[in-house]
């Protein structure tokens, strides 16, 4: 048996962190990643950075090949460097091979036995697919994954699923030339947004040529002369190259051999308290697999929590992360964070709300793309900002800007009379907030 202080299970972007700041305090640790074209995680080889370098390829209308020869590049070079930041660390080994607990204390990896001290689970998460009559066998089926690893353009592309991921991918594709079909089995379009902007994403796409079949109950599916046959509603057929299947992320549990521990779940996931240890005391869970919001940057906090518990004061926690922003890089990307309109008016929380018409900045008119709308909601009595919801060119950016004001409890005004370089979106607050 392999002894080590600490053990990390898969190469996230928490644990790989966690690792890397162990190792520079000269405690053992072994990192385990059950495939070598996953060192670095989900985020690097399958997730956000090759979805992001075909998007900005797409945006270019690069050719479908040349983005994917650079998206290559960069996912391997990416790749590399991360396996080299933690197995050239001396007190760090990177063992390759599918971990599975045999105890509270041992994992089994192939047929060696590792013990550690403490254990940290970042195992990631796994895409969740449907149960549609047909759809597992056919050959045109793929996940997110696949259909980045494609060497050939679909020309028609059914994507199962209206929720972010989908709407990026349809977005991708749409700039690559792929007649896209969306389908959602619920004909809410994006119900966690503002109806206002929902629509306003939902008429865009649109007019680029996606076309949303939403309420939609898939009878089956069957592949025919290398094309899938789709059969929706009773009576209606579609045919389509590919099939990219976008119906959400469950935590990655499987296989992991947690009968054989004390380790409790919860919905589907790892259960843990306010600073991430199970419900065995020597176990962390980071990332996406303990449940809730699916984001590099959280997974990245965790390793904040966790690291305050060994080397801090241990005052980080989940209950005082405080508000969290995403962003949806569709074209323009939608940013939000904090409060939305929806949920204020529902909860009764008193705002005053401030409006603008994308168009309005000149940023944008420059970039090309002056569709969407800025939305914000500060507080009447404090002037403290409770939320923003940008769907507007490098909302990715500004919506950092915002989520610093939040959470310093900035009021409003101060970035209503910022300085702000010229010309340039974050110049947008000036009037937004006039
Ligand atoms: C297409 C796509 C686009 C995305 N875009 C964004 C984005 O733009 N921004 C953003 O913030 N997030 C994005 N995400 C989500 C983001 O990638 C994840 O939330 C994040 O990577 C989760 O990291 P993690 O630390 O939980 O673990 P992961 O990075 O998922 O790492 C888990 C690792 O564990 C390994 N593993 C699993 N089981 C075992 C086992 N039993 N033994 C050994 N190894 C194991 C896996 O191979 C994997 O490498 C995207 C996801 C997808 C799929």
């Amino acid at each position: 048996m392999e002894k080590f202080k600490n053990v990390i299970i898969g190469f996230g972007k928490g644990g790989k962190t966690l690792a890397k700041i162990l190792a520079t305090k000269g405690e053992s640790v072994a990192v385990i990643e059950e495939s070598s074209q996953m060192y670095g995680g989900t985020c690097i080889n399958v997730g956000c950075i090759p979805s992001k370098s075909l998007i900005v390829s797409g945006e270019k209308h690069l050719p479908f090949v040349e983005a994917m020869a650079i998206k290559n590049t960069l996912v391997q070079k990416l790749r590399d460097k991360n396996y080299h930041m933690l197995a050239d660390e001396p007190s760090a080994k990177v063992i390759n091979g599918k971990a599975k607990f045999i105890s509270n204390y041992e994992i089994k990896v192939g047929d060696k036995i590792i013990s550690g001290e403490r254990i940290f689970i970042n195992t990631g998460a796994t895409p969740v697919f449907p149960d549609i009559a047909g759809l597992k066998e056919s050959k045109n089926m793929v996940s997110s994954q696949e259909i980045m690893e494609l060497s050939v353009l679909p020309k028609s592309l059914l994507i199962i699923g209206s929720g972010y991921i989908g709407l990026e991918f349809a977005n991708m594709f749409n700039n690559y030339g792929s007649q896209i079909v969306v389908m959602d089995i619920f004909d809410n379009f994006l119900p966690r947004e503002d109806t206002d902007v929902a629509s306003r994403i939902y008429q865009d796409m649109t007019e680029r040529g996606i076309n949303f079949q939403l309420g939609v109950s898939i009878d089956s599916i069957i592949d025919k002369d290398g094309k899938t046959i789709v059969r929706y509603n009773g009576v209606n057929e579609l045919i389509v190259d590919k099939i990219l299947v976008a119906t959400g992320r469950k935590p990655n549990i499987e296989g992991l051999g947690l009968e054989n521990t004390d380790i409790a779940l919860e919905k589907g996931a790892i259960k843990v308290n306010d600073s991430l240890q199970t419900s065995v005391a020597n176990i962390w869970a980071i990332g996406d697999v303990h449940g809730g919001a699916q984001f590099t940057y959280t997974s990245l906090d965790d390793f904040r929590i966790i690291a305050g518990q060994l080397f801090g004061d241990g005052s980080r926690s989940l209950s005082n992360r405080g508000v969290v922003p995403y962003s949806v890089f569709i074209s323009p990307a939608l940013s939000s964070v904090g409060l939305k309109e929806s949920e204020a008016k529902k909860a009764g929380i008193p705002y005053k709300l401030f409006t603008m018409e994308a168009s309005a900045a000149v940023k944008a008119n420059i970039l090309q793309n002056p569709r969407g709308l800025f939305k914000a909601l500060v507080d009447p009595a404090s002037n403290v900002i409770l939320g923003a919801t940008i769907y507007a060119e490098e909302s990715y950016e500004l919506i950092n800007l915002i989520t610093l004001a939040i959470r310093a409890k900035l009021p409003y005004t101060l970035l209503k009379e910022q300085l702000y370089t010229h010309p340039t979106m974050s110049e947008a607050l000036n009037d937004l907030f006039k």
